[in-house]
């Protein structure tokens, strides 16, 4: 390991869609290197498939990463030293690489035609051989090993269409070193020889990924296992083009697995079991259709960080909860495991929830208050914060303090059906008006334990068990069978408020118990 060398990273993500998940988490290990060792994280955009561009998708990567907490250092945005880091906007950088190896002896013209390349697959999978352009294949195509040389000029000369392969060994070991995975050994006669430079003279995706990696000074490729298969000729690559001493750490990341665990995360895994596999809601362009995301869905991006961040790496001790500064300092490449991780929706809440208790106060106001605006709740401050420590136990998400705590903001409009059912006998309701008379004496502001003391007194002279009242008075005030205690709850939401919906209940509730 080149110990000495500058941390230089990048994500270098496709603008096919949006950012997956596992994008999200390919990105923060690579950010969580960066940092912890003072280097540089570059968000490079490979956009040289152009039939795979879909609008949209570059904006919605970086909104994602900035959501998350991933600064990047260099990009498109913020420019750098090796701009533009648009491979689009790279594309006459790489040509002159594909053709240094061809004089090297590297690569190849190739000039087939796909109705050749369609022959030979057929051929080759008649004879059960791997219909790959290979080392042995290669051989009866058209091309700049097999032409005669003034066939091959005249083509180049004419303008005929051709490609740039790679021309691999028949039989050669291809070993590195994989931080995670250990030593990685492929013969090339498994290998094919992959065209380096289209027709239209873009790069293909392997050439112009080493290319800029080499460029931009990459110390450490981190990326998801998929890429793993494309090392082997990555490192050829790097080879000849002279530029192995200088190659980058390979780590290829574990996958995420659907919760089940058996095979990769997809969208269709988030809309079964109805979570979302997007940091951020996605509109497709094309079909109008609208992808759920985390930030929508109420998660705290802490804590889609913190979860994401555990999937696949763990840290020296038993502690869950992780700030990204706390995974900066922890963080290691040698911790990341080779297994798949399975996503666990559970978790995911529970690490929600953490944040939630967590968070201090008045940041949960700031959240709440669009959502309070919103359904116009006129309420201060200092009243909002109260109800978050309350509800904060209770729930998952900060929009279920507003949700399923709406009692606290406005008088309910029907009450547990099934409460009622069980326990409104006929005399409940001048119980629930004998208590709002019970409770008349108090102050606006009476605290929790004077309501409570009235309710027993109350209790103790009509002579009746609590337990015959207590239920339908929450029902009463809140509508709903269960919530925070309920003498904080009333005590909250206040005298002035709590008679009427006393009142209001007693009016509307028909007994139903005999
Ligand atoms: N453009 C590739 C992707 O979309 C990058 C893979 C890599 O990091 O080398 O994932």
């Amino acid at each position: 390991m080149s110990t000495e060398r500058p941390v230089r990273v990048r994500f270098a993500p496709s603008p096919t869609g949006p950012l997956h998940i596992g994008g999200v988490r390919t990105a923060l290990y690579n950010y969580l290197l960066a940092r912890k060792h003072g280097g540089t994280m570059i968000l490079r955009i490979e956009d040289t498939d152009q039939n795979r561009f879909v609008p949209g998708a570059e904006q919605y990567i970086m909104e994602s990463l900035k959501w998350v907490g991933i600064e990047i250092d260099e990009g498109i945005e913020q420019g750098g030293p090796h701009a533009p880091y648009r491979q689009s906007e790279r594309k006459p950088m790489y040509a002159q690489y594909a053709y240094d190896m061809i004089e090297k002896g590297y690569a190849y013209y190739a000039f087939d035609t796909e109705e050749d390349i369609e022959q030979m697959r057929k051929r080759l999978e008649a004879s059960k051989m791997q219909p790959a352009y290979d080392s042995v294949s290669r051989m009866s195509m058209k091309n700049s090993l097999t032409l005669p040389a003034d066939e091959v000029k005249a083509r180049l000369e004419r303008g005929d269409n051709y490609v740039i392969r790679i021309k691999l060994p028949r039989k050669e070991e291809v070993r590195f070193h994989d931080v995670i995975r250990g030593w990685v050994v492929v013969n090339t006669s498994t290998m094919d020889d992959k065209v380096l430079l289209k027709g239209d003279g873009m790069p293909t995706y392997h050439l112009a990924n080493v290319v800029d990696d080499y460029l931009m000074g990459i110390s450490h490729v981190i990326r998801g296992e998929e890429w793993l298969p494309s090392a082997p000729l990555h490192v050829m690559l790097y080879r000849y083009l002279g530029w192995e001493e200088v190659m980058p750490q390979f780590a290829h990341l574990p996958l995420l697995l659907k919760p089940e665990g058996n095979g990769k995360l997809s969208k269709r895994d988030g809309d079964r079991l109805g979570f979302p596999v997007f940091p951020l809601q996605w509109t497709d362009p094309k079909t109008n259709e609208v992808s759920s995301g985390y930030k929508e869905s109420g998660y705290y991006p802490e804590a889609v960080t913190n979860m994401l961040a555990l999937l696949g790496w763990h840290p020296s001790g038993n502690q869950e909860m992780f700030s990204m500064e706390d995974l900066i300092a922890e963080f290691s490449l040698e911790r990341v495991s080779k297994s798949g991780a399975k996503f666990d929706l559970q978790k995911a809440l529970w690490f929600n929830q953490q944040y939630l208790q967590q968070k201090p106060l008045n940041e949960q106001y700031e959240i709440l208050k669009p959502m309070i605006e919103a359904k116009g709740y006129d309420v201060c401050q200092e009243y909002v914060e109260q109800v978050v420590v309350l509800m904060r136990e209770k729930v998952q998400f900060a929009k279920d303090v507003v949700e399923e705590g709406y009692y606290f903001f406005e008088a309910p409009k029907e009450y547990d059906q099934e409460v009622v059912r069980k326990k409104w006998k006929a005399e409940t309701n001048t119980h629930i008006l004998g208590l709002a008379q019970a409770f008349e004496g108090l102050a606006a502001d009476a605290a929790a334990e004077l309501y409570e003391n009235a309710f027993k007194q109350y209790c103790e002279t009509a002579g009746i068990k609590t337990g015959e009242v207590l239920q339908p008075l929450r029902v009463a005030v809140s509508g709903a069978p269960m919530g925070p205690p309920i003498w904080d709850m009333i005590a909250l939401i206040g005298k002035d408020y709590v008679l009427p919906r006393l009142r209001e209940a007693a009016a509307k509730i028909q007994p139903a118990v005999a």
